[in-house]
């Protein structure tokens, strides 16, 4: 019968399952149970201007509290979520959340200046579905889309590029703004920094943690970035001597352990409140 086939089937695909292609299996369904609960979470890490301090904004790193496993790093997620299809989804709830969160920061800090910035896989580039979601959770949160800032990497160069040069035109056009991430460390080659409609760079950490040795090279990437009129986010900064040379060197902000790890919401409103306080003028005359 075909019920007795169909299990045979399934008997024969089993035991031929190698016990990654298993676990893969556990994680997946277990992914889709946290996209249905509230197994998801976002943390917020502080982004500060480098010459003043003062925060400018957060960026949202997603987490996955699972139930027997703790919490989960999106290094641990992602790729799955990628190769099961489960990134426009969990994209989706990333964008609406984080734009939800940076209502929240705005309104209890009083600067409605303040900024969010959410990671793209370069597959939700391919679904058109992906404007529609931006469009609808800055009107739900009320947001300014120039407040939100979208993150690419260069992975979006190996995927069809007319449609991601669409699409992040498209995605542009809302308002929003373009950062290409983990800058340095890609394929890019400069015409797609002309053709994209990015806002700023964001320079790898490998380049911060290397920076005393290798001066040089960002010297040189702050350099285009300016040229390009492209503002730069120096990532990964530890040390009080690698922030005096990325601020030497001319990158305009800064994210990294030293400012603060990536926080709980009721973290990152706590420190956003401290840090306006200590900053207290620079806090409000930053330039934008
Ligand atoms: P990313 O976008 O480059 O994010 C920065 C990563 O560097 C974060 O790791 C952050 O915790 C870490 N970091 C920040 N400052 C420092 C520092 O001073 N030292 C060191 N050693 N690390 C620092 P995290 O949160 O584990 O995220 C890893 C990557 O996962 C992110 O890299 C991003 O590519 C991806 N990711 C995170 N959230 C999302 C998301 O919502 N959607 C997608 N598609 N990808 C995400
Ligand atoms: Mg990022
Ligand atoms: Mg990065
Ligand atoms: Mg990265």
């Amino acid at each position: 019968s075909a019920k007795g086939s169909g299990k045979g089937t399934w008997t024969l695909f089993e035991s031929g399952m190698s016990e990654e292609a298993s676990e893969r299996l556990t994680l997946r369904a277990e992914l889709h149970r946290a996209l249905e609960g509230e197994e998801l979470e976002l943390h917020y890490q502080p982004i500060v201007d480098l010459h003043t301090e003062a925060i400018t904004g957060f960026e949202a790193l997603v987490r996955w509290q699972h139930p027997t496993r703790g919490l989960l790093a999106p290094d641990r997620f992602i790729g799955l979520a990628e190769s099961t299809g489960l990134i426009h989804r969990l994209g989706a709830w990333v964008i609406r959340e984080a734009t939800d969160a940076l209502r929240r920061f705005q309104d209890t800090s009083g600067d409605h200046e303040l900024s969010m910035n959410v990671n793209l896989s370069p597959l939700q580039l391919e679904n058109a579905w992906i404007v529609d979601v931006v469009r609808s959770a800055l009107e739900v949160a009320a947001i300014n889309p120039r407040c939100l800032s979208l993150e690419v990497t260069e992975g979006v160069f190996l995927a069809d590029t007319a449609t991601v040069v669409d699409r992040l035109q498209a995605l542009h056009a809302l308002g929003v703004r373009i950062a290409l991430d983990d800058f340095g460390t890609g394929f890019s080659s400069l015409g797609y920094l002309e053709r994209l409609p990015l806002e700023g760079l964001k320079i790898d950490r490998a380049f911060i943690a290397t920076v005393e040795e290798r001066g040089q090279v960002l010297g040189a990437i702050a350099g285009l970035a300016t040229g390009l009129g492209l503002s730069t986010v120096a990532e990964g900064i530890e040390t009080a001597e690698q922030l005096a040379a990325v601020r030497a060197l001319g990158c305009d902000l800064g994210q990294g352990f030293l400012f603060s790890r990536p926080l709980t919401e009721a973290d990152a409103t706590a420190h956003l409140a401290t840090a306006r306080r200590s900053s207290g003028r620079a806090g409000l005359s930053r330039k934008r």
